[in-house]
C-alpha cells in the first residue's frame, strides 16, 4: 500500500487553516513513496536516522527540504550538515556547538529547534524548561554564527488521555512565547517562530494549542513495521 494522498490533502488543508507547516515523516518508508508524496506537492520530509537519510537523500529531488527529527549524535552531525534544512532535536549545548562548528565550516547558518522534554515518560530526550531558557540565552550571548535557533520542539506523553496531551502542549506553547520575548543577539524575535509539536495521534490538539509545525508519518505513509 502506498501513501494516502487523500489524507495528505486533508492534512494540508487543515494545517494551512492554522498557518502551520506539515512535515511528512518518511522514516522506514521507501524512496518511491517519498517521490509520490513529493510529486503531490509536499516538499518537507522528516527522517529520524542519519544512515537512512544519507541513503535516501541523493536518490531524491534536491528540492526536498529534509528535516532531522530524531535523536542526533554529535559525531554524525558532519554527515547531514551540508544539506539539512532543519534539525528538530537539539538537546544539549555540546550538540549545538557541534552543529555550529559545521555551520561555520560550511559557511551556512544551520537552522535548529531546541527539544524540550514535556512528556511524563522518563525515556524521551529533551531539555528541561530551565535548561532550554539557559541554552537559548547562551546561544545569543555567544553569537554563534553557524547555527540559528528557530524555535522549540516537543513530544507529548503516549497516552489516550487528551487532557494530559493538551496540558503538555499548552505548557510548551507558553514556554515558546516566553522565550520568543527574550532579546537575544543571534536570534532576532522574527527568527524564533517555529513550534514543532503534534504527530499523527495528537496533531489536532497540537494545532489547537498553537503548534506551527506538525510532524506526521503513519497517517500519510501508513503504519510502520
Ligand atoms: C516517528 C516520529 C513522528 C511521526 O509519528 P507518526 O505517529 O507516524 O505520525 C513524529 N515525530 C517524531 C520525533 C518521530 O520520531
Amino acid at each position: 500500500m502506498g501513501p494516502d494522498l487523500i489524507k495528505l490533502d486533508e492534512l494540508l488543508t487543515e494545517t494551512s487553516r492554522y498557518k502551520a507547516e506539515l512535515v511528512a515523516v518518511s522514516k522506514t518508508k521507501p524512496v518511491g513513496d517519498i517521490m509520490t508524496v513529493f510529486e503531490h506537492g509536499q516538499a518537507i520530509f522528516g527522517e529520524n536516522y542519519v544512515n537512512e537519510l544519507l541513503e535516501k537523500q541523493p536518490q531524491l529531488s534536491d528540492k526536498i527540504q529534509w528535516h532531522f527529527i530524531g535523536h542526533l549524535q554529535s559525531n554524525k552531525v558532519k554527515y547531514i550538515a551540508p544539506f539539512i534544512s532543519l534539525i528538530h532535536g537539539i538537546d544539549s549545548y555540546k550538540l549545538l556547538l557541534e552543529v555550529n562548528k559545521h555551520g561555520v565550516k560550511l559557511n551556512r547558518s544551520i537552522e535548529v529547534l531546541l527539544q524540550v522534554h514535556i512528556a511524563s515518560e522518563e525515556t524521551k530526550f529533551g531539555l528541561s524548561e530551565q535548561e532550554c531558557r539557559e541554552l537559548f540565552i547562551r546561544v545569543g550571548s555567544e553569537k554563534l554564527s553557524g547555527v540559528r535557533v528557530r524555535g522549540l520542539m516537543g513530544m507529548a506523553s503516549f497516552t489516550d488521555d487528551q487532557l494530559i496531551v493538551r496540558k503538555e502542549f499548552r505548557g510548551l506553547r507558553k514556554l515558546f512565547d516566553e522565550i520568543k520575548s527574550i532579546p537575544s543577539g543571534n536570534n532576532s524575535a522574527s527568527d524564533f517562530n517555529t513550534l514543532s509539536m503534534g504527530m499523527s495521534s495528537d496533531y489536532q490538539i497540537a494545532l489547537e494549542e498553537g503548534s506551527t509545525m506538525v510532524r506526521i508519518g503513519s497517517m500519510i505513509f501508513g503504519n510502520r513495521k
